[in-house]
């Protein structure tokens, strides 16, 4: 089985094609700056030089013909007939209540979709284009919709609920959703098998340039750290992450700031790159830090606070964490931020390995045998999630 996944940006677009008979990809690549000036595409076919291709690339739906033309391509393609592809796996970022699971997009499903993107304005709409349009391309392939936020749609009420009037949930469903669902849950369904124990309490740190934690119970979310929108919780690469809510009107007063600015306040120049005005990117700002600027290590200090916030409350949440996860980009490379949280653990039982720690981008246990806590580094897979629920629901 053949199973292509979309991740439909709003000017982006990244794919993966999979043979599931062995999960192995066939060929990846990205489209760029769709719609805006030096678009280009970036194609890999597994085993082969990457190919790059510099044209006007309008909209998602020349992008994806571009895509599709280059699978078939005589010399850089993968497969000979557009037929192969079994099965469409998109990411969609907002599922809202309505979707607690993976499901196959119908015209009913699409039009859930689309009614959901008051909650995600700047990406379900892309990702809705992305289903529309290959829905138009290939019309008997099953399109199969993988959210970001079913996953933690386990959360309870005392975990998605704030603390304001009931009748805004009512509503306008505003409650914690949470995010990065598909990644907490591949690390987590992976943590437990590498524990055997199928009722783990594991609490899962995706520290990339957006950043969340999940506490993960026997494979359900209870708590996560993103909320309504992906702005809540760590401070990440561009994003405040938590903070008084007061500030919001307080700032807006004094700098004579509108709704518009304040979310790209919020949103484009906070976090990492807010506080230390050097970059959104960790490696330059521990590169910063490394050679003197204070800026930048305090921006690390206030990560590394935040991230042991949460590991701490969502211990106490759980009564208890038999293992801890880090991944994606932050999570698995940058071995000096994993020993500086992992040291302020040893409250909860970690035996921290220096040596196992000094490795990335690889499954690791970076605990000594024996440590009542495990930590692991499991690298991330969205995509390969995606593909196995498109295949599990369209087999
Ligand atoms: P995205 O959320 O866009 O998928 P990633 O998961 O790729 O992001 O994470 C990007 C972050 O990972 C950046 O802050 C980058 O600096 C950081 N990162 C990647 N490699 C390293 C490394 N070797 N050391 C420290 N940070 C790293």
């Amino acid at each position: 089985m053949k199973i292509l996944v979309l991740n439909c940006g709003s000017s982006s677009l990244k794919y993966q094609l999979f043979d599931m008979d062995n999960e192995s990809v066939m060929a990846k690549g990205l489209v760029d700056k769709i719609g805006l000036e030096g678009s280009e595409l970036a194609h890999t076919p597994e085993g082969r030089d990457k190919l790059t291709i510099k044209k006007d690339i309008p909209n998602h739906g020349v992008a994806i013909d571009l895509v599709v033309e280059l699978l078939l391509d005589k010399k850089n393609g993968v497969i000979a007939d557009l037929g192969e592809i079994d099965a469409v796996g998109h990411r969609v970022v907002h599922g809202g209540q309505t979707f607690s699971k993976s499901a196959i997009v119908d015209e009913k499903g699409l039009a859930e979709l689309e009614r959901l993107s008051e909650l995600a304005p700047l990406h379900n709409p892309p990702n809705v284009l992305g289903i529309r349009t290959c829905q138009e391309k290939m019309p008997d392939v099953p399109q199969v919709a993988v959210f970001d936020t079913s996953f933690h749609q386990t959360m309870p009420a005392s975990t998605y609920l704030y603390g304001i009037p009931y009748k805004f949930y009512e509503k306008y469903q505003v409650r914690r959703y949470g995010f990065h669902g598909t990644s907490h849950r591949f690390v987590s369904e992976r943590c437990a098998k590498l524990l055997g124990q199928d009722d783990a309490k594991i609490i899962t740190c995706h520290l990339g340039n957006g950043s969340s934690i999940a506490a993960v119970v026997a494979g359900k979310v209870l708590d996560t750290s993103m909320g309504f929108t992906p702005l809540e919780g760590l401070v990440m690469g561009t994003r405040s992450g938590d903070m008084d809510p007061a500030i919001v009107t307080y700032l807006m007063g004094k700098e004579g700031m509108d709704v518009k600015a304040m979310d790209a306040m919020l949103n484009k120049k906070s976090g990492l790159l807010g506080i230390s005005g050097v970059s959104p990117d960790m490696r330059y700002i521990e590169e910063a830090a490394n050679e003197g600027n204070e800026r930048a290590a305090v921006t690390l200090e206030v990560f590394k606070n935040r991230v042991l916030r949460y590991i701490g409350a969502y211990a106490a949440e759980m009564n208890g964490v038999d293992a801890i996860v880090f991944t994606a980009g932050i999570g698995e490379n940058a071995a000096a931020r994993r020993a500086e949280i992992c040291a302020n653990l040893t409250y909860l039982g970690v035996d921290f390995d220096d040596q196992a720690n000094d490795c990335r981008g690889k499954e690791v246990e970076i605990t000594k045998p024996g440590s009542k806590v495990k930590v692991f580094v499991i690298p991330t897979n969205e995509e390969l999630m995606i593909a196995r629920d498109t295949q599990a629901l369209t087999k």
